[in-house]
């Protein structure tokens, strides 16, 4: 075993605060890391909060790591001591049903093990995630990070980046297609930069006029206030594929109002409280779909990580200590966040 300084809550109304967590001793495939940088998810917040209703307490939250490994159990293959790594938000799977076989771990039909808040399979205890200074992690769940890229700046690809790449993959965002992406956050941002270079034609839709010359320079061809709703208007019937990536409960059917016929519009955020239902009407004249993405497998994030190697891809983030998190959160809260919050655990180390 051995000791790890964390940030936990230790119920939905306290702020994170120090805790002192053990990690397991090697098993024969793990990967044991010291933690180097964790981007802040809005999905913390929830589970902190207890907005889902299954946080487990004490929580520690943080499933956007990069790492630098340490110590391999004595099976270990894929990787050495000082190997960049990275975990997103998967430690675990059952590894044998359907689409555990198909690659698609995050669907696990008998329930993925969480980096937080899950159950590992072997042991039963509670997982704890990166905001912490030292992570052990099956190799099966390791990620190897691109080392042209600032580590920093991956971290948050490893959940941001993910539910965003695979479902732009899913539907098809590349060349010939237009593509909106809504909520310039942490995923909408990654959105934005990824269908961008997809070479798809990227509109960005925000609340926020002052994200609009950000929107730009991230790789939006346009730029459209989602509250204005001649702005909307213009861009009736027009879209292939939308990207929902709003993190609060919020009307749909202007969004579904910008499809063309058999266009999607796919979810991933996930409020607090569900969206009041959308016009049915909206759905069947034009064919149009509203679906859903949970994250992607560990083969996906391995390929969007190569892919972001390839393309010089990284997030845009705001580096914070430890001891930062808790105004993190209120001002993530504000839709003040550009674009990602990401924690330096040497400031836990100090
Ligand atoms: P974030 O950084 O807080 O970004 C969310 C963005 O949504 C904000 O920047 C804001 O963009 C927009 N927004 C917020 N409140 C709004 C409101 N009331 N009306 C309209 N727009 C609003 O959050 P994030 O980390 O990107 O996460 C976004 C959501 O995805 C969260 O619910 C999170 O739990 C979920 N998530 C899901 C998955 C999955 O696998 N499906 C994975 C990770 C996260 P503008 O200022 O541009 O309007
Ligand atoms: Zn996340
Ligand atoms: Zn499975």
């Amino acid at each position: 075993m051995s000791t790890t300084y964390a940030y936990a809550a230790t119920d939905a109304t306290a702020p994170l605060a120090p805790f002192e967590i053990q990690r397991r001793e090697l098993r024969a495939h793990d990967v044991q890391m010291e933690v180097l940088f964790c981007g802040v998810c809005h999905s913390d917040l929830h589970q902190a909060r207890n907005e889902w209703k299954n946080t487990v307490f004490p929580v520690v939250p943080g499933h956007e790591i990069v790492g630098r490994v340490t110590a391999v159990g004595p099976d270990v293959t894929k990787y050495k001591a000082g190997d960049l790594v990275g975990v997103g938000c998967l430690v675990d799977s059952c590894r044998t049903c359907a689409s555990c076989e198909e690659g698609l771990e995050q669907y696990c039909e008998n329930g993925f093990v969480g980096t937080y808040n899950g159950v590992d399979r072997v042991d039963g205890q509670i997982t704890y995630g990166g905001y912490s200074t030292q992570l052990v992690v099956d190799e099966a769940f390791t990620l190897r990070v691109p080392e042209n890229l600032d580590p920093a700046g991956v971290a948050p690809l490893l959940c941001a980046g993910i539910t965003t790449y695979s479902p732009l993959r899913t539907w098809g965002a590349g060349p010939g297609k237009k593509v909106g992406i809504v909520g310039l956050g942490g995923l909408g941002h990654m959105g934005v930069k990824l269908a961008r270079a997809m070479g798809a034609h990227v509109v960005l839709f925000t609340t926020s006029p002052s994200k609009i010359e950000d929107a730009k320079r991230l790789g939006a061809h346009e730029v459209v206030i989602s509250k204005n709703a001649e702005e909307m208007g213009a861009h009736a019937n027009s879209f292939d594929f939308i990207l929902n990536t709003v993190a609060a409960q919020h009307d749909l059917n202007p969004f579904l109002n910008l499809l063309k016929r058999d266009g999607t519009m796919t979810l991933v955020g996930a409020p607090e409280h569900d969206h009041p239902s959308p016009q049915v009407f909206n759905l069947i004249f034009q064919r149009r779909r509203l679906a859903g993405s949970l994250i992607g497998g560990i083969a996906e994030t391995q390929e969007m990580l190569d892919f972001c190697g390839e393309h010089g891809i990284t997030s845009d983030i705001e580096v914070i200590p430890m001891q930062g998190i808790n105004d993190a959160f209120e001002r993530m809260l504000k839709s003040d966040v550009k674009y990602r919050f990401v924690v330096d655990l040497d400031s836990l180390r100090k």
